[in-house]
């Protein structure tokens, strides 16, 4: 029986023939540091910084917005024409309209008692002018304009300098993952480009004699290599570098081969297949010579087999550069089940990224789910909202590991804890929905 290495000792009571999903994130996130030197730094213009991981707080040069300005159409004014209004009993205020202020060109001349400036939305506030009258409020007659003392509230509709962003402030911290939104918001700074981490080098590769690629015929007993298209799209989703190493044949010599070319080239090496206990699945083997080996097995489905430690690239452990390593198993729902809930938190954690916790959902079951206690499973759902806002989930149907249209089917996969036993109709049950906003 393989033993856990000291790294993982707060896990060490657990079987690494069966380690619960829980205490393999957390050995993954013990392994799974990001390197730390300068070199790993790279600056890049706001255009190529979307998904880039920010490699230093951005802090805002000057205040967003830059002064106070109109947050309506209407009339600006001074708030002592309401309170002046109030105290002497009258239920209307009314103003003479000294000019007009439009976005990009102000009103320069004071605003006295008893005036009030024509303003557009985003122009700056007029001097004198505290507050905004929207324009649907008032009425209007030549210069003149009316409306009720109640109407608006002193400060009211105005935009104050620097209440998005403060001069000076961090506005986006280090360790984020740079969005639609923040490209705008680094934009509103003037911000030209951003200090970011170089992306980490992900190698991976197919195993099985059976695979063929596109293009080959498919004799008796084969089947075309999917995994590795799966891989390349999860990991380009994740904003990684990807260096596909094809597929590999099921031979000890083979394995080892691109075992080491990957650990040469890459931060991390992912491979699907060749994990389990069948007489052609090296792997194992193969780890146990060239790397630490943190785990085998996770209690999960499915996942089952899944290896996950250090390579070296030299002769043994300890020698050569190294790379962080998952063996994940070879069936394709397994592949991406693996990559979502084990191995993307890792290859976040190397970028450098702070932790994105994946949004769960509670839904009811709308059918009775077959479950096992003692594993936590990973079915694939379709989720359904109704009109009282309550979430609906199903299965797609059969749940095999190998049945791929499962997960094209599927809009979430719905997580049953590895506590838990049969599910029933009703019964409340966590989803986490594939799609998110950004
Ligand atoms: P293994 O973990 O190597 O025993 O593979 C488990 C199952 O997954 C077998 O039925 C394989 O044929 C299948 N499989 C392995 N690798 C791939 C792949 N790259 N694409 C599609 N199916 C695969
Ligand atoms: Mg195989």
């Amino acid at each position: 029986m393989t033993t856990l290495k000291p790294l993982s000792g707060c896990v060490a009571h657990y079987d690494p023939n069966a380690l619960p999903v829980e205490a393999a994130r957390e050995i993954v996130r013990q392994w799974a540091i990001p390197r730390e030197h300068e070199a790993r730094v790279e600056r890049v213009g706001l255009f190529d910084a979307l998904n880039r991981v920010l490699a230093e707080d951005v802090i805002s040069p000057i205040d967003v917005p830059a002064f106070d300005n109109s947050a309506m159409d209407g009339y600006a004014f001074a708030a002592g024409s309401l309170t002046s209004a109030l105290a002497s009993g009258r239920e209307t205020v009314e103003l003479n309209v000294a000019g007009t202020a439009f976005a990009g060109q102000p009103f320069t001349a004071q605003a006295d008692a008893g005036q009030c400036v024509r303003i557009m939305t985003g122009a700056l506030m007029p001097p004198g002018c505290d507050t905004v009258i929207p324009q649907e409020l008032v009425t209007r007659e030549g210069d003149a304009v009316r409306f009720a003392a109640t109407a608006v509230r002193a400060g009211q509709n105005r935009r104050l300098s620097g209440e998005d962003l403060a001069r000076g402030k961090p506005a986006l911290r280090a360790g984020r993952i740079v969005r639609a939104s923040d490209l705008g918001l680094l934009a509103s700074l003037g911000i030209a480009d951003v200090a970011v981490r170089k992306r980490i080098v992900v190698a991976f590769f197919s195993t099985g004699d059976e695979l063929r690629s596109i293009g080959e015929p498919l004799t008796p007993g084969s089947l075309y290599d999917s995994n590795r298209y799966t891989l390349f799209a999860m990991l380009r989703r994740l904003g990684v570098e990807t260096v596909d190493l094809g597929i590999v044949r099921d031979d000890r010599a083979s394995l080892e081969n691109a075992l080491r070319r990957a650990t040469e080239a890459a931060d991390v090496v992912i491979s699907s297949g060749g994990v389990s206990v069948g007489d052609a699945d090296f792997t194992r083997e193969l780890m146990n010579s060239l790397g630490d080996v943190a785990f085998w097995k996770i209690a999960m489905r499915p996942g089952r087999p899944l290896a996950f430690g250090r390579l070296w690239s030299g002769e043994r452990a300890g020698a050569g550069k190294s790379a962080l390593f998952f063996g994940l198993p070879g069936n394709p729902v397994a592949v991406m089940a693996t990559f979502y809930f084990i191995v993307r938190e890792a290859l976040l954690a190397m970028s450098g990224a702070a932790l994105q916790t994946l949004v769960a959902i509670r839904a009811r079951a709308g059918e009775p789910v077959k479950k096992r206690a003692g594993r936590t499973e990973f079915q694939r759902g379709i989720a359904t909202r109704d009109d009282a806002g309550q979430w609906h989930v199903v299965t797609t149907g059969p749940q095999g590991s190998g049945v791929l249209s499962s997960m094209s089917d599927a809009n979430c996969f719905i997580v049953l804890e590895h506590a838990r036993g049969n599910v029933e109709a009703g019964d409340e049950v966590d989803i986490v929905p594939f799609d998110g906003l950004i």
